[in-house]
């Protein structure tokens, strides 16, 4: 037994993992279940480094130094619980089993659960960055127990990317924390990126620029607060001109986004948990609505519009005042998602610092950016910070930008140009900071109509009025 690490499920993300491993010096065993794909790997990459290929699973756990660390990439659900049977059995009290895949936390937390039961350490590890992360250096967020990280930590930050010469890796927590973490990073993605999308409409059907002319709005914000990965490919598929037509390849795409779960699970924890992450969940949203066909259909040219047009004298003007809603609007989606952390870490005990969790984000991964250091340090500052909004960084930064937004959410909706983002994001931000909501009204009918009860603005206590007799009020 020599092999460092082993890598089982050797797909894309596996197999460039493994890679990455062994570019960085490890001994990596690697195995997968139809044999073609650990021989091609052997063949095509054997000279990167040192390679152990097995061809069973006895073979592959047998080449494993102990406490083995075997890392599962497979797809997610059946295929790991599947692997991990098959697995479980050969390996020895104190090895660890790391699950890589995009797993649904609560299935981390049993598999956690179960293996903890036989001695076994079970890292739930988020890995973000695509296939090119996988091999250069992603994003790694791995859970399970504190003492599995002192051995399986100092590998993962090696292969991790870096930024300023700290490692994107880091433990997140127990259980399932690493994988709710790069659920919640996935969830910010969706929202992320439907926020580009509407201000790359904006420009479209309100200015009517080309999409090489937003292509080139876009790579000038990412010079500035707004660089990040997302812009930075936003700008490069914008300047692409398709091949077969000759016309912006973005003009022959069909407008439905598809997606794989994540942004979902989100949203549903968001709900169970309480937590209004509105950003997300439009985003979530707003892709259902692109997929939704027949509606869609039935609605085109039937539903009236009765717009007013933009009414733009200055161009730029207006360019700015849509990168200083989308910075605004991108600021409210990572508060909200820090928010689900910090409820979630808090009911499942996890313990997780979000300053380290944007700080970890800063490379690697797809939500990779600039103003992530901000967040870092603003957790730096208030490692409790109730809302990373009220920051006074982020507090000052939307500040700036308020008048923009709103200016872009009216014209938005006048023109009929739909930003569900953009305009939800704004309403979180005046809901969130108003002295006083109409929630006062909703709970008043709550008691009406079923004896609710309510809070008082005067006195402590809760109270009940009898609305269908003489409407005195009791303390209940
Ligand atoms: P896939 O999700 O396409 O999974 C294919 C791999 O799973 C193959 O190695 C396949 O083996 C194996 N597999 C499937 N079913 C079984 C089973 N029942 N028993 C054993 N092995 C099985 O591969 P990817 O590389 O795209 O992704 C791997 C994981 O990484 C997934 O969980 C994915 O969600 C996650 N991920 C992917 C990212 C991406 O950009 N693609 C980014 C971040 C995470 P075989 O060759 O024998 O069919």
């Amino acid at each position: 037994a020599r092999a460092q690490i082993g890598v089982t499920g050797l797909a894309v993300m596996g197999r460039n993992l493994a890679r990455n491993f062994a570019r960085n010096g490890f001994v990596v065993a690697v195995h997968n279940r139809s044999v073609g794909r650990m021989r091609s790997l052997v063949a095509e990459h054997g000279g990167e480094g040192e390679f152990v290929g097995a061809e069973s699973m006895a073979d592959f756990v047998a080449a494993l130094e102990r406490p083995r660390k075997v890392v599962v990439m497979v797809k997610a659900g059946a295929a790991t619980d599947a692997v991990i049977d098959e697995l479980v059995p050969l390996l020895e009290p104190g090895d660890i089993v790391i699950d890589a895949g995009n797993a649904h936390f609560p299935d981390t937390v049993r598999r956690e659960a179960a293996l903890a039961g036989r001695g076994l350490h079970f890292v739930g590890c988020g890995v973000s960055g695509g296939e090119e992360g996988a091999l250069l250096g992603p994003s790694i967020m791995p859970g399970g127990s504190r003492e599995s990280y002192e051995v399986l930590g100092p590998i993962l930050e090696k292969v991790a990317a870096t930024v300023d010469g700290v490692p994107c890796c880091t433990y997140v927590g127990p259980q399932g924390a690493g994988h709710f973490v790069k659920m919640v990073h996935n969830g910010i993605e969706y929202a992320d990126m439907q926020l580009i999308a509407e201000a790359y409409d904006l420009l479209r059907q309100g200015l009517g620029m080309s999409a090489a002319e937003i292509g080139e709005v876009f790579a000038q914000w990412n010079t500035g607060d707004l660089e990040s990965f997302l812009i930075e490919i936003t700008a490069d598929v914008l300047a692409h001109t398709d091949p077969l037509t000759g016309g912006a390849f973005v003009d022959v795409v069909a407008d439905r986004a598809e997606q794989k779960g994540t942004g979902r699970w989100t949203v549903q924890n968001a709900l169970d948990l309480g937590v209004p992450i509105t950003g997300i969940a439009e985003a979530t949203f707003a892709r259902a609505l692109s997929g939704s066909v027949p509606q869609r259909a039935a609605a085109v040219g039937v539903l009236a519009a009765d717009t007013v047009a933009l009414q733009v004298d200055d161009r730029d003007a207006f360019v700015e005042d849509v990168r200083r809603a989308l910075y605004a609007s991108k600021v409210v989606a990572y508060s909200q998602g820090f928010d689900q952390i910090a409820a979630a870490s808090a009911q499942y005990g996890w313990g997780i610092d979000r300053g380290a969790m944007a700080r970890i984000w800063r490379g690697g991964c797809i939500i990779r950016a600039r103003f992530l250091d901000r967040i870092t340090q603003a957790y730096e500052r208030e490692a409790d910070l109730p809302l990373l909004l009220a920051d006074p960084y982020f507090a000052d930064a939307v500040a700036q930008g308020v008048g923009a937004w709103r200016r872009v959410v009216s014209a938005a909706t006048l023109a009929g140009i739909p930003t569900p983002a953009f305009s939800s994001s704004l309403a979180y931000y005046d809901g969130v900071r108003a002295e006083r909501l109409p929630a006062n009204l909703i709970q008043a009918q709550r008691d009406f109509f079923g004896a609710h009860t309510y809070a008082r603005t005067d006195r402590p206590g809760t109270f009940h009025t009898d609305w269908s007799g003489d409407r005195t009020e009791t303390e209940a």
